[in-house]
């Protein structure tokens, strides 16, 4: 990032997020500001309020507290319909689960194509195309089109979510936990086409992962959460090389369970 970015106004500015279950914290007090192109990671081990945080930003979840703004509106409280159309268009989420993420009784074309149509796309053979040519960019072959995704490798469903995310050129995407449960050869490639994406698409996003090396390879930022607050944040290269916050030492060193 150079200072003319760092000039902009933030794409995406949280404050105070808050949730509870029960009398439980999924995560509290959350500040963040997300900058245009900018990739923001987020870590710390399970149940530090990760998935919480990035459920309310999507709307999955409702929040208690706190304000996220977004192109000048709060994006905690936009009514249903609007907030549908920003997941339609300015926004996408990348499910750990590639079948929370897809429709996998639909072919892969299918599942790419109706976000298109979703846009207001009409024409069949341009729909198909598109969707034979972000295929062909997420490395699945193009000839298996009309194939529905249970028909594919766990490393094939989760780049056809992101397939079907990125189709419609949104400026910000969501990702929770993008290579977990997959193999480690097939985390490798997911993270090396996951990088290329973004850059090449100038996208914001927001990884999170209690995978370090998923964040050292994509993201800028860092985030470091326990027990649903952050505890430390900085550059990525900083906070892994010089972690100034006890909790971070010990999850670079990889000595807490993750
Ligand atoms: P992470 O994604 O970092 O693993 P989560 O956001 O899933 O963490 O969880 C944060 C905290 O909220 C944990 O204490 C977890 O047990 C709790 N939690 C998450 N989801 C629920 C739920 N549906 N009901 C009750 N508690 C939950
Ligand atoms: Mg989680």
């Amino acid at each position: 990032m150079n200072a003319e970015t760092m000039s902009e106004a933030p794409l995406l500015s949280v404050r105070g997020l808050t949730k509870r279950y029960g009398g439980r914290i999924g995560c509290a007090e959350v500040d963040l500001d997300l900058w245009p192109g900018e990739v923001l990671g987020i870590v710390g081990e399970s149940g530090s309020g990760k998935s919480t945080l990035l459920a309310c930003l999507a709307g999955h979840l409702e929040a208690d507290g706190g304000t996220a703004r977004y192109d000048g509106r709060d994006v905690l409280t936009l009514p249903e319909p609007e907030r549908r159309r920003l997941a339609r268009t300015d926004w996408a989420f990348v499910h750990q689960h590639a079948r929370d993420g897809l429709r996998m009784n639909v072919s892969a074309g299918g599942n790419v194509g109706e976000r298109l149509m979703a846009g207001g796309a009409r024409h069949y053979g341009d729909i198909r195309a598109t969707a034979e040519d972000w295929l062909a960019r997420v490395e699945i072959d193009p000839a298996r089109i009309d194939d529905r995704p249970s028909q594919f490798s766990g490393g094939m469903q989760q780049r056809l979510q992101i397939a079907r995310g990125l189709v419609t050129g949104p400026r910000l995407v969501l990702m929770d936990e993008p290579t977990g449960g997959l193999d480690v050869s097939v985390q490798a490639r997911l993270l090396d086409l996951l990088r290329g994406l973004v850059r090449r698409m100038g996208l914001a996003a927001i990884v999170v992962t209690h995978d370090i090396g998923v964040v050292r390879l994509l993201a800028d930022r860092l985030m470091v959460m326990k027990d649903g607050r952050v505890v430390e944040a900085g550059l990525t290269d900083r906070v892994l090389d010089d972690p100034q916050h006890g909790y971070t030492q010990l999850l670079v060193s990889s000595v807490l369970p993750t």
